[in-house]
């Protein structure tokens, strides 16, 4: 990129490290620098303007420009611009939202607890988890199971459970007590013949090996998204949880559903727990709680886990655990009213119609030569590029294809986001059919460029 001098692009270049960018290449590429948001639309310096096909990343739910969530911002900013919940204080945003989420919750919760991003609520999870089995006098059960390819953040231990090469390398993770089991990715892993209900049947039964070689005492829970994001949107097969669950159930180890980005009508219900039949003790939402206008994330937890936690907190004295910006007023108020809007303007429902029309737009490109798979549920969903379909074979390297799309459909006025060779889309859930219209077109379009 031939940067102009002291423009906001050589300054990038100059003084910020990315996050999930490769350093080097980007000295030499440079950023996207987006300056505008309107509806489903982004706008860069130059004035481009770009479907933001990803909800920016997974989470604006109602869309770049909604005022009632900057008035929300600026009412609470000028009222208590901060306050904490340490040692008993509270304020109203945060006792209005726990109620709020607690009553929404997908099935029976106690209390809700909160934290700043993903990454710190999945972090929190497993500390609550720990401390509830000390608290039940079991402390060898601390081990928790997550899945390959799924996503849960990347502090220590959030990184710990994400089960993706590229979050470990080089960081000396996983940490100990954390182990993974398959990925539901029935396209990818099924055996030659395998049902999707066969393939569930012997991915719960990898999951029961498992814990019967661990020890099913010293196993405590299993984390998984309702449908994988990050790790390329994989839905999960037939029959997957219910058969999940039951093994869970056998040996009474907890199951932690996050949320992140499934939760608040990404599947086309309120929650991907909801579309899945799932039962969680511990649920972790973020993202879409907010439309990411600040960053707020919470825990919601049942009795198995609120009363152990009470007891062992009653022992020591305190609850030993918090952090300074968890439940913030002015992002819970935001989260309040983003909230209010997705439940006001059936945004759920709109996931669900709307939803239906791009899965079907989506599932026409299945016909495409470098399409190997179209999958997805609601407003979320991922085409899986390929060079050779019979033997699912990537084109030169493993992400090279999906890069050029990428590429192909952001110089279209398209931002998606690739992983690997999957394409992702999960735009805001404002959209409307019209629009999908466009965003395909520009898809087709991107595909037939690059065949
Ligand atoms: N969990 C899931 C399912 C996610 O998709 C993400 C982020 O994409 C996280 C956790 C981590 O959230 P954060 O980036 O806010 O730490």
């Amino acid at each position: 990129m031939d940067a102009q001098p002291n423009s906001p692009e050589a300054r990038d270049i100059r003084y910020h490290l990315h996050a999930y960018t490769n350093a080097r290449k980007h000295q030499e590429t440079g950023p996207l620098v987006i300056e505008k948001g309107d509806g489903i639309y982004v706008e860069d310096a130059a004035g481009n303007r770009y479907i933001e096909a990803m909800a920016g990343l997974w989470s604006v739910a109602v869309g770049f420009s909604e005022p009632r969530l900057v008035e929300a911002a600026a009412r609470q900013m000028a009222k208590l611009p901060f306050y904490h919940s340490f040692s008993s204080r509270s304020h109203s945003p945060l006792i209005d939202l726990a109620e709020k989420l607690v009553l929404m919750a997908p099935v029976p919760m106690s209390k809700a607890f909160f934290t700043n991003s993903g990454s710190e609520a999945n972090d929190t999870a497993i500390k609550m988890i720990w401390y509830r089995s000390n608290a039940l006098g079991q402390p060898q059960r601390k081990k928790i199971i997550a899945r390959k390819r799924g996503y849960h953040g990347v502090t220590i231990a959030a990184a710990s459970l994400t089960g993706l090469p590229s979050n470990q390398t080089s960081f000396d993770l996983p940490i100990a007590n954390v182990l993974h089991t398959a990925s539901p990715h029935y396209w990818r892993e099924a055996l030659p013949g395998e049902s999707e209900e066969q393939f569930s049947t012997r991915l719960a039964g990898e999951l029961e090996q498992l814990i019967l070689a661990e020890g099913p005492e010293t196993v405590a829970a299993f984390f998984g998204e309702p449908v994988m994001g990050a790790g390329g949107v994989v839905v999960p097969p037939a029959g997957y949880w219910e058969k999940i669950q039951a093994v869970l159930a056998k040996y009474d180890i907890l199951l932690v559903a996050d949320e992140v980005i499934c939760g608040f009508g990404r599947t086309g219900a309120m929650f991907g727990c909801q579309t899945y039949g799932i039962k969680p003790d511990i649920i972790v939402m973020s993202k879409q709680i907010s439309s990411s206008y600040l960053p707020i994330s919470a825990l919601l937890i049942n009795d198995r886990v609120f009363e152990p936690i009470a007891d062992e907190s009653n022992r020591i004295g305190t609850f030993g655990h918090g952090f300074t910006g968890g439940g913030h007023p002015v992002a819970a108020a935001v989260a309040l009213e983003n909230l209010n809007l997705i439940e006001e303007r059936d945004l759920v429902g709109n996931a669900r119609r709307v939803g239906a029309h791009m899965q079907e737009r989506l599932r026409r490109l299945a016909v495409h030569p470098l399409v190997g798979e179209v999958r997805g549920v609601g407003l979320i969903a991922a085409i899986e590029l390929v060079a050779d379909k019979a033997a699912k074979a990537p084109w030169g390297s493993v992400g090279a294809l999906g890069g050029l799309v990428n590429g192909l459909l952001q110089d279209n006025g398209v931002i998606t986001r690739n992983m690997g060779d999957a394409l992702a889309f999960c735009p805001p859930l404002i959209i409307t059919e019209k629009q999908v219209d466009l965003l395909m077109q520009a898809v087709e379009q991107a595909l037939d460029a690059a065949a």
